[in-house]
């Protein structure tokens, strides 16, 4: 192969809090085994925010984030077997593990004993180089992480489902959540709107917890049976053992004691948001119920490929908010507000090449 590398272009944070801008930069050269894409779609995850930012204190600057891609192939290596140029493909939030440890061999590539390669700010597990996300015009991805849109799956609504759609339906199928199951879901954002539509996708009851009564009706237009008011403590008490699963999505501190008598005898409260410390949390209401608390991170690429055809066939779609690429800053602003529903996707056809670029 030839040492050839793809100039592109896209938008970074230059340093840590600084405003998102144009930038120029070159993908990898093509590997044997590697797909071209032209970016199409990317959603804007809560993460994207907090590695611009440096909130987790590990991101590497310059980044282009991005972990919700969509797009179309434009040129393949010599041995890639499962692509073709033209394909309606997508990328999450992971380009690379392993491939032989035993996570990697049962499809739990997020799980990788040598850690999974982040599609943005992680390194290169060949070259070292910092990965870049999609916040740009092209991509350059290892076939064995390039998932397949199914045909019907609308390509604009469709990129949020690489992160906020996985890993809510990652512990929905763990926790094998079908038709009669109970399910909860805290927080109603990017990652809770998707389990609501996924859990009910599933044949679960689906019952929003909220702080407030306040997002009630949206909580039933997007298919929840009911809203539950957390502080509500009479609500609370006769919900007492009525869930299987609930999932918690807020992305913040928060206490968690409210929730646990609410789960049934060997219930579980799922973490899908990175939180950080969580407040004190009493053990007895884990002890008296057998409950456990536990916490789930995306999903592997074969669950990430399931979901993609689930939502193509239950024409489950994510709720969106179309933006152009020079809004992001802006976006992030709204998101911080929690001023969205419930997500935004950027439309790449509104990345134009920067005029000062030299190549
Ligand atoms: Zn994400
Ligand atoms: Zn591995």
């Amino acid at each position: 192969m030839a040492s050839f590398r793809y100039k592109t272009f896209g938008y970074a944070a230059p340093s840590a809090g600084a405003r998102l801008k144009p930038f120029c930069f070159e993908r990898r050269a093509l590997r044997p085994n590697d797909v071209t894409m032209e970016i199409l779609y990317a959603g804007v995850c809560h993460s994207d925010l907090h590695w611009a930012r440096n909130d987790w204190g590990w991101s590497n600057y310059p980044v282009v984030p991005g972990h919700e891609i969509v797009g179309r192939v434009i040129e393949v290596g010599p041995k890639v077997t499962r692509f073709r140029a033209g394909d309606h493909v997508a990328v999450g939030c992971m380009v690379d593990s392993c491939q032989h440890c035993d996570q990697c061999r049962r499809g739990e590539e997020q799980l990788c004993r040598e850690g999974n390669t982040m599609t943005y700010g992680g390194l290169d597990r060949i070259t070292q180089e910092l990965t870049q996300g999609g916040y740009s015009k092209h991509v350059v991805v290892r076939q064995e992480f390039v998932l397949r849109v199914p045909e019907g799956l609308d390509l604009s609504r469709a990129a949020p489902l690489l992160c906020a759609g996985i890993t809510t339906y990652s512990p929905l199928r763990t926790w094998n959540v079908g038709p009669g199951s109970r399910v909860g879901v805290i927080g109603l954002g990017g990652l809770g709107h998707m389990a609501v539509k996924l859990a009910c996708g599933l044949g679960a009851q689906v019952t929003v917890m909220s702080r407030t009564p306040d997002k009630r009706a949206d909580a039933l237009v997007l298919g929840a049976d009911r809203l539950l008011v957390s502080t509500d403590p009479d609500a609370l008490m006769q919900s007492a053992n009525g869930f299987d699963l609930i999932i918690d999505t807020v992305p913040n501190k928060h206490d968690l004691n409210p929730y646990l008598p609410l789960l049934d005898v060997d219930g579980t409260l799922v973490i899908v948001g990175q939180v950080g410390p969580l407040d004190e949390m009493s053990s007895v209401p884990l002890l008296l119920g057998r409950r456990r608390v536990a916490g789930s991170p995306i999903g592997g690429i074969a669950q990430t490929q399931e979901l993609l055809e689930f939502c193509a066939r239950k024409n489950i779609l994510p709720e969106s908010e179309t933006i152009r690429m020079d809004q992001i800053n802006e976006a992030f602003e709204r998101m911080e507000r929690s001023d969205v529903r419930y997500r935004f996707v950027i439309d790449m056809a509104s990345l134009t090449e920067p005029a000062d670029a030299t190549s």
